[in-house]
Order: structure tokens, then C-alpha cells, then sequence
């Protein structure tokens, strides 16, 4: 097959923190990949910009030492990489002063797209768009791209939201939430909304239950100041695995635009019926022998913050009355894996006999670490001996799918940028979405912390607290097995 790459229109983005963890990690390789693939052309430039005093030269050496750890490829191709470096400019910046603003504003072009990437603190987006607004740069042709986490809770969710909308419109607005751009999640859509197959089975008629995992095998690492102020809910709950659940449940939108797609994932947060307190576990990985344990990691004795989530949630629509979601995900289990199991209900009648054992079609769409999506289909075992049945995958693995070089695809992050670039914000979430699930999430939260119960413990490298099993064997239901 042939690659399709389309160059996109000549661009200034603006990385504020340009010297920061993400930028390192994850947007300067990413920015090279698609510079790399002809997709950022030769006249599109970035801007690093931190407090961090250094010079254009400097700051290609940073860059390409990022490049370099975080992009294997590079190391291949330093032709490539000694381009893309040129294209690379820097400032010194801070948000809360007024140093570099004018340098900055010389810096930036006036008839091409703008982009302005807040990859700082969230206490600083406030100020950045005050200072963007001050200095004139607000353009209505500009972009600001907005990393998570989007607020603490509904009511700081609203006030950011209200702070950025004084100086931007809704359509100048780019939430970051990188699930979103993974390719598998697209493709979740497409398996949807592009095939006759799965659509009409799509429903609490056909669906026993779905099942959403993101299991992580590490614990909280550096990031152990923020975690404990933030916890697996705020964390990943309230944004990435929100995310899936609305594509998973939502109506097709009429076509495939932003507004359209946003809508309709704004309905399924809408119908999210309350969670009660028995459907919602909360656990913290207690370490033995080597390794760690939460508190210790965050090195706050005392903590109640949770690693470990689990909830059973409904929604209160034609479609899904009756089909439960069971949602979890923590930090320090088993393995790394994330999926989302659609697990369909038992045929009405067995023709085989009770012999033939239960046998479910289930439709895994697997997001790490390997993505691809797989049906398990029922089947007669082979050979002689009568009618056995066994569950098999018709697997659909990319890379065997379509050759090893379609399935090359963007991360989730240069995809997202290049959206930003194109103006397209269908994988973005919209203010009112962001807010909406901050209203499902913060009665759970409050219940939690006005309860005098900490959050039950569970062994590093366990599938998490007993509780969350409980959740769905009270329902006669069990979870998949965290695995690769
Ligand atoms: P980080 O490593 O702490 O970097 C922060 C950046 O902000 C640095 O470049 C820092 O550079 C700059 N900065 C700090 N204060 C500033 C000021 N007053 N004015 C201008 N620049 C300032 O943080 P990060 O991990 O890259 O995260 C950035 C954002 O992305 C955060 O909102 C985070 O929640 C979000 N995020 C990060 C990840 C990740 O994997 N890292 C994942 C998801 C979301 P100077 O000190 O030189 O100013």
C-alpha cells in the first residue's frame, strides 16, 4: 500500500514549556516523525519557550538530544534531524512576567496558522492567556492547545474554562486528551460507524456488558507529588477512560465533524446515571519485600489517595438500559494492558447440548501495548470426536493486517498536533464535555472523602483490590484477565 501523507498548510507553534518533560518526551519526537514522514514542511517553525535562559542554538542541541532518546529512528537519519532542527527557534519566556513577549511576537508570522501549545503547569494557563491577550497575540486565527489535567473538579473546571473563554473562542480550544488520538480509538469509529456488521448488535439486546481496563504496571514514579494530589479518579477516569466510554456508547453522529461527534459524546456523559457508593472501589497498592508501596512512594504516610479504581456504570438511554460498564484501571498490577471488551450475550438456544459449554462472542479493541482489535468467534475444535466448541480471535492486528509499513503510524501526540494545525477538533474535547464529566465524577470523590474509610489495599502485581472482583461476580459477570 501506499502511504498518504498530506503536508499540512506552513505553521508557528509556540511550545510554552518548551523544555519540559512532555515536550521532550513526546513533542519534539513527534514534531520530527511527522517532519520526517513530509507532513510538517520546510517552512513551518517552532518555538520553544520556558524560563530557561538559553539561545536558538542551544535549544536545537536540547532538541535534538530529545529527539534522539525518544525517537530511535533519528539516530538513523541525521540528515532529516539536522533539518528539522533548523526549524527550531527558541524564547525565554515567563508566563507570570513580562520578559520575552516582545521577542516572542517578532518571532511569529502574521499571515500563517498560529498554535500555541500550554505545555506548563496548569496554574499557569491563566496567565499564559492573559499574557497572549496583552501582547496582542490572541489572533482570531490562533490556536491554544490545552494539556490535562483540565481542572480538579467541576467547579475549577468551569473557572478555567471561563478564564481561556475571556480571550478564545470554543473553536480556538484544543483539549488535549491523548486517547483520543490513538489509533485504535479512531478505529473504534470506524469498526462502528463504517461496517453494517456491528451496528445493529450495538445494544442492551445483544450486549451483556462492556468492560474498560487500563492497567498499569508502574507505580507513580516521578510524578508522586501530583499523583497524590490527584489519584487514579482524576487521573485517568475522569478523562481517558470517559473518553472511551463515549465512543463506545454513543449514537452515530450524522457525519464525522467535531461538533457533530462532541454531541453526541455529550449525551452518553449526560445519561451516565449516579454511581452508588457500593459500585465504585477504591484501592492503594501496599508493596512486599522490593517493592514499593504507594505511600511510601509519594512519601506521605498517611495518604488516602487512590491507585486503583473500579465502577460499575449504567446509562439511562434506549440503547444501553440494562447493559452495565465496568470501568477500572490502577497503577502496579499485573501487566500493562488497556482494552475495551464488548461482550455480547450467550446465543438464545444451544443447539449442542450443555456439553458444549457457554461460549461468548466478545470484541476486544486493544490500546496498549500492542493495538488492534479482535472478535472471538466460536468454532468446532478440529478434528474427530463430535461436536466440541472453542473460542478462537479473528485477529486483526495492524501491522499483519495492512504491512508493516501502513501500520507505522503516528503516536497519538503528533496526530493530535497536526490536527490542531488542519483545525480539526473532532478528537478534542469540547468545555461543556470536560465539565459534564467532572459532574458524574465529583459525587464519587466527595463520597470518598467525607468517608472515614481509606481506600482498601491491594498487592503490587495483583489484578487490584478483592472489591473490584466482587463488583462483577455479584453480577454473576467477571473480569477479563489483565494481560498483554
Ligand atoms: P515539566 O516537566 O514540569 O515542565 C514544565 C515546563 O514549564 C518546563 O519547560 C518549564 O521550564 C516551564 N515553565 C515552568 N514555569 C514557567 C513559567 N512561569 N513560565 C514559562 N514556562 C514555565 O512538566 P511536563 O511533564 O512537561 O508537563 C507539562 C504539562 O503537560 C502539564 O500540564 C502536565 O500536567 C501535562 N501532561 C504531562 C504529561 C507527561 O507525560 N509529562 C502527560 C500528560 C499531561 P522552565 O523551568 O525553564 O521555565
Amino acid at each position: 500500500m501506499v502511504s498518504r501523507v498530506i503536508p499540512v498548510d506552513p505553521f508557528d507553534l509556540v511550545i510554552f514549556g518548551g523544555t519540559g518533560d512532555l515536550a521532550q518526551r513526546k513533542i519534539l519526537p513527534g514534531l520530527f516523525r511527522r517532519f520526517r514522514a513530509g507532513q510538517m514542511g520546510g517552512d513551518a517553525r517552532v518555538i520553544g519557550a520556558a524560563r530557561s535562559d538559553m539561545d536558538a542554538d542551544a535549544y536545537r542541541d536540547f532538541a535534538r538530544k530529545a529527539v534522539m532518546e525518544f525517537e530511535p529512528e533519528a539516530a538513523k537519519d541525521t540528515e532529516h534531524l539536522d533539518s528539522f532542527l533548523q526549524q527550531l527557534d527558541y524564547v525565554t519566556i515567563d508566563a507570570r512576567g513580562n520578559a520575552g513577549w516582545s521577542e516572542l511576537t517578532g518571532m511569529l508570522r502574521d499571515d500563517e496558522i498560529r498554535a500555541f501549545y500550554f505545555s506548563v503547569a496548569p496554574s499557569l494557563f491563566g496567565d499564559l492567556a492573559d499574557r497572549l491577550h496583552k501582547h496582542g497575540l490572541d489572533c482570531p486565527n490562533c490556536r491554544i492547545v490545552v494539556e490535562k489535567p483540565f481542572g480538579r473538579d467541576l467547579q475549577t473546571a468551569k473557572a478555567l474554562n471561563a478564564t481561556i473563554a475571556e480571550y478564545f473562542d470554543e473553536q480556538q480550544i484544543y483539549r488535549i486528551d491523548h486517547y483520543l488520538g490513538k489509533e485504535t480509538v479512531q478505529n473504534l469509529m470506524a469498526i462502528r460507524f463504517g461496517n453494517t456488521l456491528f451496528e445493529p448488535l450495538w445494544n442492551s439486546q445483544y450486549v451483556d456488558h462492556i468492560q474498560i481496563t487500563v492497567a498499569e504496571e508502574v507505580g507513580v514514579g516521578g510524578r508522586g507529588d501530583y499523583y497524590d494530589r490527584s489519584g487514579a479518579m482524576r487521573d485517568m477516569m475522569q478523562n481517558h477512560i470517559m473518553q472511551l466510554l463515549c465512543l463506545i456508547a454513543m449514537e452515530p453522529p450524522a457525519k464525522f465533524d467535531p461538533d457533530a461527534v462532541r454531541d453526541e459524546k455529550l449525551k452518553v456523559i449526560r445519561a451516565l446515571d449516579p454511581v452508588a457508593p457500593e459500585d465504585a472501589v477504591r484501592g492503594q497498592y501496599e508493596g512486599t519485600g522490593q517493592s514499593g508501596s504507594y505511600r511510601n512512594e509519594v512519601g506521605n504516610r498517611d495518604s488516602t489517595t487512590e491507585s486503583f479504581v473500579a465502577l460499575r456504570a449504567t446509562i439511562s438511554n434506549w440503547r444501553w438500559a440494562g447493559t452495565p460498564f465496568y470501568l477500572r484501571t490502577g497503577k502496579r498490577l499485573r501487566e500493562r494492558a488497556s482494552e475495551i471488551a464488548v461482550v455480547f450475550k450467550d446465543a438464545p438456544h444451544s443447539i449442542f447440548g450443555a456439553d458444549a459449554g457457554r461460549h461468548r462472542n466478545i470484541l476486544t479493541i486493544k490500546l496498549q501495548p500492542n493495538e488492534g482489535i479482535e472478535l472471538g468467534v466460536t468454532i468446532k475444535e478440529p478434528g474427530p470426536g463430535g461436536m466440541r466448541l472453542v473460542d478462537v480471535p479473528l485477529d486483526m492486528t495492524f501491522a499483519e493486517a495492512l504491512g508493516p509499513e501502513e501500520a507505522d503510524f503516528p503516536d497519538a501526540y503528533e496526530r493530535l498536533i497536526m490536527d490542531v494545525i488542519r483545525g480539526n477538533q473532532t478528537l478534542f474535547m469540547r468545555g461543556d464535555e470536560v465539565e459534564a464529566a467532572w459532574a458524574w465524577i465529583d459525587p464519587i470523590i466527595a463520597l470518598w472523602e467525607e468517608s472515614d474509610r481509606p481506600p482498601l489495599t491491594y498487592a503490587t502485581g495483583s489484578s487490584g483490590p478483592d472489591d473490584a472482583l466482587m463488583l462483577m461476580h455479584r453480577d454473576g459477570r467477571r473480569w477479563r484477565e489483565i494481560r498483554a
